[in-house]
């Protein structure tokens, strides 16, 4: 079935795979917790991924393992906004196929650089 193929699943985990530099992206940030690159096919003048280095699938689960990663991975989104678009942005995560999550490996979305509607598609 299509959206089975085009989910990523662990151990094709593609996020550990630019995190470990196997596979290019533009990288924004690197800290011992979290890693951020620049989306693929970005839906916004800003549009960055914030990851944290280890696989957690949805950030419950980041939240629940792990709250430190969490936190910075909130500090370097907000800071990566702080810098390209005067602080305003949104912070996305997608939980769950319904919803429109791809990559099961927990990542935020940092949007921002233009207006956005509410409430979103
Ligand atoms: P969706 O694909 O529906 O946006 P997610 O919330 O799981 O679902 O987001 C995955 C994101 O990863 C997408 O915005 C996609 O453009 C991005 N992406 C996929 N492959 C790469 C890549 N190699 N480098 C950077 N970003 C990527």
């Amino acid at each position: 079935m299509a959206e089975v193929s085009r989910v990523q699943r662990a151990p094709d985990d593609l996020f550990l795979k630019i995190v470990a530099g196997e596979i290019p992206a533009t990288i924004v940030h690197s800290d011992d917790l979290v890693v951020a690159f620049e989306d693929v096919n970005p839906q916004a003048p800003v549009h960055v991924l914030v990851v944290p280095r280890e696989r957690y699938e949805n950030v419950a689960e980041l939240a629940a393992a792990s709250p430190q990663a969490l936190a910075r991975l909130v500090e370097v989104a907000q800071r990566i906004a702080d810098e390209r678009c005067g602080g305003e942005h949104r912070l996305v995560f997608n939980t769950g196929t319904a919803v429109g999550q791809s990559v099961f490996h927990v990542h935020a979305h940092v949007l921002g650089g233009r207006d956005f509607t509410w409430p979103p598609g």
